[in-house]
């Protein structure tokens, strides 16, 4: 430890890349993983990316995000387009985050019902008010861009330390807890619940674009081989810790994506289910991360509610400065910890939930 200006605890997709921003900063790091750097939710994720989001800083981290992602080979970006479908009661709320997107140069654009088919055919858009659509929008895969993001961390003269659990160090270094779902052992006063999330696998149901319908509370992506990865929101299973949750696909969890397919993708909903995953988000009461100092010397990257994959490389980037003491690019603020204290909650324009 000799050295070491600031220990990172967890080398999943938030550790690593916060490792190679703070040593890029100048800064000498240790690096502290458990297990293995997809061990944990990163090894799980659906891989979207998108930049809908209802405030500023997200939609600004996100669109950085994805221009880091979209621009690094190892992230292995497809542009499927992104689609987001809501309800004829929701529509005011999109057409609020489009142009939010738009006035922070996004390209984002309202689609009616009749012109969502052009986007992904399968979709029957039976009881949609609009779509928001990013043609840029798509998938890349966490766990590849992790894996690299820890390479150029060891290549950068990180200290790597594997195969323990870390605790927080008393010697008054600096420590940037990046422990996912685990962060909240270390830091019990975070407002995180743990909330599960399935990943359903089907045969034969060729999507051709990330659609998030909040409708029926379904999102579709393609995979190799003409399938797809369904996700259905709505279930109601918390964990105490992130370990009581196994990973394994739950049996009733097939039924639940039939159904929820069966109204927005009629031609799917029958397509052979050939298993799945399941893992957890770190949801925080404004269902927005928590990014900046908790305690004095300790800083937490953790509550990333489910949109964690696409802003990692902007929140690595603007959070590394913060804690090498230079302005960062994007200003953190709006994400500190004091604001549930302050009721200071960021605003949801589809209320609580993984849209945000
Ligand atoms: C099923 C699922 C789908 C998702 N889909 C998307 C998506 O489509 N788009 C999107 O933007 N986001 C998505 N997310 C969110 C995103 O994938 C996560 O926010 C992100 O990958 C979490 O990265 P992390 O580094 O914070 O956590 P993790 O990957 O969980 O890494 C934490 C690491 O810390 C280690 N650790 C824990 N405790 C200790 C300790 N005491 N000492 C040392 N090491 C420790 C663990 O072993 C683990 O490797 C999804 C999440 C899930 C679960």
């Amino acid at each position: 430890m000799a050295g070491t200006d600031v220990t990172v605890v967890g080398a999943g997709l938030y550790g690593s890349s916060l490792a190679c921003a703070l040593a890029r900063e100048g800064m000498s790091v240790r690096l502290c993983e458990r297990r293995s750097p997809t061990a944990g939710d990163t090894g799980r994720s659906f891989g979207m990316v998108r930049r809908h989001y209802s405030n500023a800083v997200t939609v600004s981290l996100a669109k950085r995000g994805c221009e880091l992602l979209m621009s690094d080979r190892e992230s292995a970006y497809v542009p499927t387009g992104y689609l987001l479908t809501v309800s004829p009661a929701q529509r005011a709320a999109c057409e609020g985050n489009v142009a939010l997107g738009q006035s922070l140069g996004v390209d984002t654009r309202l689609l009616e019902p009749d012109e969502l088919a052009a986007v992904e055919p399968l979709i029957d858009a039976a009881g949609v008010g609009c779509g928001a659509y990013e043609p840029d929008g798509g998938l890349v895969d966490a766990s590849r861009y992790t894996l690299a993001r820890f390479a150029e961390a060891v290549s950068l003269g990180v200290d790597v330390s594997m195969g323990a659990e870390a605790e927080l160090p008393d010697d008054g270094s600096i420590v940037v807890v990046a422990a996912g779902c685990w962060s909240k052992q270390l830091l019990p006063e975070l407002p995180v619940e743990l909330h599960r999330i399935e990943i359903a696998v089907l045969r034969d149901a060729p999507v051709r674009a990330v659609v998030s319908d909040a409708v029926t509370n379904v999102v579709t992506r393609p995979v190799a081989g003409g399938g797809a990865w369904v996700v259905t929101y709505g279930g109601s299973t918390q964990y105490a810790q992130r370990d009581d949750c196994d990973g394994e696909p739950d049996p009733d969890y097939r039924d639940a994506v039939r159904s929820s397919l069966a109204s927005r993708y009629p031609s799917i909903a029958g397509a052979p289910y050939t298993g799945g995953w399941s893992g957890a988000y770190d949801v925080t009461p404004d269902w927005n991360p928590v990014v900046g100092w908790v305690r004095e010397g300790v800083y937490a990257v953790a509550g990333l509610s489910g949109h964690g994959l696409k802003l990692a490389p902007a929140i690595a980037e603007s959070a590394a400065a913060m804690i090498a003491g230079r302005e960062p690019r994007i200003d953190l603020r709006p994400l500190r910890f004091e604001r549930f204290a302050e009721g200071d909650l960021l605003r949801l324009a589809y209320g609580p939930g993984a849209r945000a």
